[in-house]
């Protein structure tokens, strides 16, 4: 890490803990792979070869610590978590899985029926099942609470009808997180619920990718037709699937992975400045202004984690302020590269490597729409602070 703070004192524990991972990583984690999108984004044999480092983390204990022992965690807390996958996010490490792994795993953890649990979880963490999220419809992504997907109950299964789209990795995934109407009665956040959903083994679903205006295939639009989704696949209450759905993405919202990649950008660019003579006093305090951004995000996202490892839940407006201020904040240092580098943007590789800053400036884009726009997270921390219901 560098010099930046934690924002608070390690402890020993910690300390080493952080120390062996660093050595774990130096021997184990070759530099030709460090990633800076998600994996599932990659060429093939990258992703493979990614998913099979992502297998050695779960079965050395760095994936997962802060699951129970019994799921194939270390019963370690949230900040040591957080600790270990700023420093993975910083050194480039890979995720595959995330939908899985940090998104739907907490959520099975809270809500899940033991069934559920026992099948699922560590099926997620040894990468044996790849999971993707269908929350947003061809209609609207903002607007989740109007999705026309219906899933109508017929004794111990639901029959799914309708469309999904913008799935990310729903061409390398086994199973979809789905969120559907289940009751057309009721509107709103009112009568949806969350489905597990096995992509082989139900009969009328159709994945088709989508090719992006980058040229690359990394989202999918799924049609369901008459799909049918046993009941036992239910999480959480019947038509009351907002809460599950909300939560899962807190979980896609929080975290420290937008300011870990910054951070190591931030380096980075200082590396290249100094290369080039040293920082003009004019570029020096537009660097302070980054700086000072994730210092406070690092601050703000050990707080919910703290909060968290000592099991209260956290403030609900702080999810949507992380996602915001960690990608505003990648947004704006990668802009100040592009301003630095100038025309060599596009060609300048760091030590050789296939990143670089024109990727990240062009990958900052989707990060601020990816996981609800951030336009909408203001109103969702305007409503939520003021406890306006939806
Ligand atoms: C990289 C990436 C990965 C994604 N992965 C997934 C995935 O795996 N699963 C999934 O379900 N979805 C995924 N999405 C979709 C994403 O959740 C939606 O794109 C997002 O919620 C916006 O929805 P939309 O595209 O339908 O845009 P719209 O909802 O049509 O919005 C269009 C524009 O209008 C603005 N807008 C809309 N309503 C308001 C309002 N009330 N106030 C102010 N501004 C408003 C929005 O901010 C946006 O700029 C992904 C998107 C990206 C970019």
């Amino acid at each position: 890490m560098t010099g930046l703070t934690t924002g608070f004192q390690l402890s020993g524990r910690q300390a080493e803990m952080l120390a062996e991972l660093k050595r774990y990583l130096h021997k184990t984690f070759p530099r030709e792979h460090e990633c800076d999108t998600s994996p599932e984004w990659s060429p093939d044999e990258e992703y493979q070869w990614c998913r099979r480092y992502n297998q050695q983390l779960f079965d050395d204990g760095w994936l997962v610590p802060h699951w129970p022992e019994k799921y194939g965690g270390g019963g370690l807390t949230p900040v040591d978590q957080m600790l270990i996958r700023e420093e993975m996010a910083y050194r480039r490490v890979g995720i595959c899985n995330a939908n899985g792994l940090d998104m739907l795993g907490p959520i099975l953890l809270q809500l899940g029926t033991e069934e559920q649990k026992e099948r699922h979880l560590r099926k997620i963490a040894r990468m044996e099942e790849m999971w993707c999220q269908g929350y947003s419809e061809p209609d609207g992504g903002s607007d989740l609470t109007h999705l026309r997907t219906t899933a109508i109950r017929d004794g111990e299964e639901y029959v799914v009808n309708g469309s999904k789209i913008w799935t990310g990795h729903a061409m390398h995934a086994d199973w979809m997180i789905l969120l559907a109407r289940t009751d057309p009665e009721q509107k709103g956040s009112k009568g949806l619920s969350m489905l597990l959903v096995d992509l082989h083994e139900t009969e009328g679903i159709e994945i088709h990718p989508i090719r992006s205006m980058a040229g690359e295939v990394t989202f999918c639009q799924e049609y369901f037709m008459d799909a049918r989704v046993p009941v036992a696949n239910l999480v959480g209450p019947e038509h009351g699937g907002w809460l599950a759905a909300s939560a899962l993405l807190d979980h896609e919202r929080s975290g420290v992975g937008h300011l870990a990649k910054t951070r190591r950008q931030l380096d980075d660019l200082l590396a290249v400045v100094a290369e080039r003579g040293g920082v003009k006093e004019s570029t020096a305090a537009k660097l302070g202004r980054i700086i000072e951004q994730v210092e406070a995000g690092r601050a703000m996202a050990y707080s919910v984690a703290q909060i968290m490892s000592e099991g209260d839940g956290f403030p609900p407006h702080m999810p949507s302020i992380l996602k915001v201020w960690g990608t505003e904040t990648n947004g704006q240092l990668v802009e100040l590269a592009s301003e630095v580098l100038g025309l060599d943007v596009a060609d300048y590789h760091p030590e050789g490597l296939s990143w670089n800053f024109w990727s990240a400036y062009m990958h900052s884009f989707p990060g601020r729409i990816a996981g609800g726009s951030n336009e909408i997270q203001h109103d969702i921390v305007g409503t939520r602070y003021f406890g306006i219901s939806g």
